[in-house]
């Protein structure tokens, strides 16, 4: 499969190329050329099939040739080696749980694919590759996790001090090897400035091969198809109409959902679940496009001002305006309304959420209420376990909440990260 880039004014390349490079070089997004339908019998037997043999089959006309049939199913074993339940909630909302990897968020799936993608194109080059990211919290983790011990990868990983949760911090800063943390004197939005400046400085990228690990990367953004497929292995027998609600920042997760349906997946509707970072929420009611600065949130992984895959739903709509509409709903909630709906979530179901599901979870109850349909049922995505998120958590449902193994087992390491304050200290540092 080969890529095009969204501002069409650069050379259409491979997997291989557009995974390396992470933006194309006249900063457009990468866009597969092509999506071809799985058979319909794939999705009628999907229950006969092991989640490996589903992620197979769905991302292998994006990869291939680039990595040999055998190397990718290696690849997508080794991603996949925790579970996706769906958990229901009542007769018409269940959830997918998507936290049970080794840093308990979604993004885990995208960042261990990734990684396993770079390390085979690396293992026969000599010029190492180094993954610029910044992070407000979940990426960093992801990445580092994703990424620790891979030949000829190195990660440097820019977090604002301070302003990461303490468990989020660990997992960022206690890995060692390849990976390294540095601490921003700052916020998010100083440490994303820092990479972008980075990946434009050209006397910088002449003397090293610089590529990104957030979702605007290929390798990090398509498997995130997989789970929709999961979910849809686990209900398609009990429900006639499923719709995913996606908690979304950056729309990479809801946009690899898209995807999925593309490639056949039978989806009723989707529906983007906002904080009062709302772009897309006004966008679908004014068809105005109007990126805001971001605000600060309880559900911070979602405190994105100008999501960065909107551009590839729109591709995948080809820009028309009532297709995306018939698709897609979005609705936008408020700090205090996700702290409602994570005490009822407790109270109702026994179900301690983090916020970032609970604002998934108003979505399902905003979209019913709009559409009642007896034959639709709603996921939302829980993207991350609630104790990533443990202030907010305890403070709500007012009960301690025991650590999963995964995060015991990082509180007790020590904290390595380097401190820095500017570009020119950032560029040292890479070039040192
Ligand atoms: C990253 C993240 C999101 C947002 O996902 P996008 O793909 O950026 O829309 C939602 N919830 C959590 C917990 C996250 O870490």
């Amino acid at each position: 499969m080969n890529y095009y880039s969204l501002n069409h004014k650069a050379p259409n390349t491979t997997f291989k190329d557009a995974v390396i490079k992470g933006l194309a070089p006249d900063k457009g997004l990468y866009f597969p050329e092509s999506i071809t339908p799985l058979s319909k019998e794939f999705f009628e037997n999907i229950d006969n099939l092991s989640n490996v043999d589903i992620a197979f089959e769905a991302i292998k006309q994006f990869v291939s040739p680039g990595i040999p049939d055998a190397i990718l199913k290696t690849i997508v074993e080794e991603t996949l080696s925790f579970d996706f339940p769906v958990v229901k909630l009542n007769d018409h909302i269940s959830t997918l749980e998507l936290f049970h990897g080794p840093t308990m968020a979604f993004k885990d799936v995208g960042a261990r694919f990734m990684a396993r993608c770079l390390g085979y194109f690396n293992q026969n080059n000599d010029r190492e590759v180094t993954v610029l990211v910044a992070t407000s919290g979940d990426t960093g983790g992801a990445v580092a996790n994703g990424f620790l011990g891979v030949k000829g990868v190195n990660v440097v990983i820019l977090y604002p001090s301070g302003k990461v949760s303490d468990i989020q911090e660990k997992q960022l800063t206690t890995l060692g090897q390849n990976i390294k943390a540095l601490e921003i004197h700052g916020t998010f939005d100083d440490c994303q400035a820092m990479v972008k400046t980075a990946f434009l400085d050209e006397n910088l990228t002449s003397k090293m091969q610089l590529t990104s690990a957030n979702s605007i990367n290929v390798a990090r953004w398509l498997p995130q198809l997989f789970y929709f497929m999961f979910a849809y292995k686990q209900l398609h027998k009990t429900y006639k109409n499923i719709v995913f609600t996606v908690p979304s920042g950056n729309f990479g997760n809801i946009c690899a959902g898209m995807m999925a349906q593309q490639l056949g997946l039978p989806v009723h509707h989707f529906v983007a679940a906002n904080n009062a970072n709302n772009v897309v929420t006004r966008y679908l009611i004014s068809q105005l496009y109007e990126p805001k600065p971001s605000v600060q949130t309880i559900s911070n992984a979602m405190d994105v001002g100008a999501p960065s895959n909107f551009v590839r739903i729109q591709e995948i709509y080809k820009n028309n305006f009532e297709t995306l509409k018939d698709n897609l709903s979005s609705y936008s909630f408020t700090d205090d309304k996700t702290k409602e709906a994570m005490l009822e979530m407790f109270n109702n179901y026994n179900y301690v959420a983090d916020p970032h599901g609970a604002v998934g979870y108003l979505g399902c109850n905003a979209y019913l209420k709009e559409n009642p349909d007896p034959d639709a049922h709603c996921v939302f995505l829980e993207t991350a376990h609630p104790t990533k998120f443990l202030d907010v958590v305890e403070e709500v449902v007012k009960e301690k909440q025991p650590l999963p193994e995964q995060i015991q087992s990082v509180m007790d390491k020590d904290k390595v990260s380097v401190k820095i304050s500017t570009y020119e200290d950032l560029k040292h540092f890479l070039l040192t």
